[in-house]
């Protein structure tokens, strides 16, 4: 499953979406209904996708009808998809908590959701589509010991009759990095776009590139520095003025300062207005901005503002 969350990682979700499903994938996931609703209106009517609402839940109506398929982790979403079965039957995750406290059911709950699933399953209430759970991927023992109370979860579902469907757990470093945490699906986020852990393995290790390029335009240029049109109000951190460089065509040069509305770039001989400075991309991964200043890379991706125009181009 392709995880198109937060704006599909800040990268633009109908782009996203889209040459996704031109590649071939059939499987999106995301947290939120209204982006499976708007997945739902650029991908093939043979995609699946799923989405897990926390707290909100006015646009559930709208979401079954599209068929988007819905992950629960607590009693009142699943009684509200139980009583809406009159119009639709719904395809239903079931979100298991293994540790992480983030959400799901908990393990004193497993047994009293069998029977509530058994009935409702029986009775044609819902469809069993999956069973899931989310790990934190810091530590291969948490991650073992999540494993375990994920297999008792799915085991507490088929002793009570119930077929688990698909079953995933992992996200992009278990999936990447432990075959045995793969099941039936994976959830990929963050390796989709290229983005690697902080303070992890790099880029060429993991098989992954940056799939996305902050590009800024010259827009004057003097002897000490060249002025490019990004700036903090674009979502640049500003604590990376002086602690990074990026990449020009005279390769990469020191990120001076960054104002809210332009930023300054150590010059170049030949630099030009409209000249192209990348800030971010395969030269200079977002992760490593990231690290510069003591974040992740989906932080880095996922501030840029909505008003920054994203374009798709043929990678060379
Ligand atoms: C964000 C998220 C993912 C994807 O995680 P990555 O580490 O970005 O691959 C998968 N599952 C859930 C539940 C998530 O919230």
């Amino acid at each position: 499953m392709l995880v198109v969350k937060n704006d599909a990682y800040g990268h633009g979700l109908s782009t996203i979406a889209t040459a996704a499903a031109d590649a071939g994938i059939r499987s999106f996931a995301t947290s939120d209904l209204a982006t499976g609703l708007a997945t739902r209106a650029v991908v093939p009517a043979d995609t699946r996708v799923l989405a897990w609402p926390t707290g909100e839940r006015s646009l559930l109506a709208d979401a079954i009808a599209a068929e988007i398929e819905i992950g629960v982790g607590d009693f009142e979403l699943l009684a509200l998809l139980i009583d809406r079965h009159a119009t639709r039957r719904t395809r239903v995750h079931l979100e298991v908590d293994t540790g992480l406290s983030r959400g799901g059911f908990r393990p004193d709950q497993w047994n009293s959701l069998a029977s509530t699933v058994s009935a409702a399953v029986t009775s044609g209430a819902i469809e069993l589509a999956g069973v899931w759970s989310h790990i934190a991927e810091a530590s291969d023992d948490d991650d073992d010991d999540a494993r375990s109370r994920y297999d008792e979860a799915v085991h507490a579902l088929t002793t009570a009759g119930l077929t688990p469907g698909i079953r995933h757990l992992a996200a992009s470093a278990a999936s990447w990095a432990r075959p045995e945490f793969r099941y039936d699906a994976v959830r990929i986020g963050a390796f989709a776009y290229g983005i690697r852990p902080a303070g992890g393995p790099d880029s060429a290790t993991l098989g992954i590139r940056p799939i996305a390029r902050l590009l800024a335009p010259v827009v004057a240029v003097d002897d000490a520095a060249v002025t490019v049109a990004v700036g903090s109000r674009d979502g640049l951190f500003s604590s990376l003025a002086g602690a990074v460089d990026v990449a020009t065509s005279a390769g990469l040069r020191p990120l001076r300062e960054v104002g809210a509305e332009v930023s300054r770039v150590g010059s170049w001989p030949g630099a030009r207005v409209g000249d192209t400075v990348e800030i971010f991309g395969p030269a200079v991964e977002p992760t490593a901005l990231a690290e510069a200043v003591g974040t992740i890379g989906e932080e880095v991706v996922t501030r840029i503002a909505p008003w920054v125009p994203r374009t798709t181009a043929l990678s060379p």
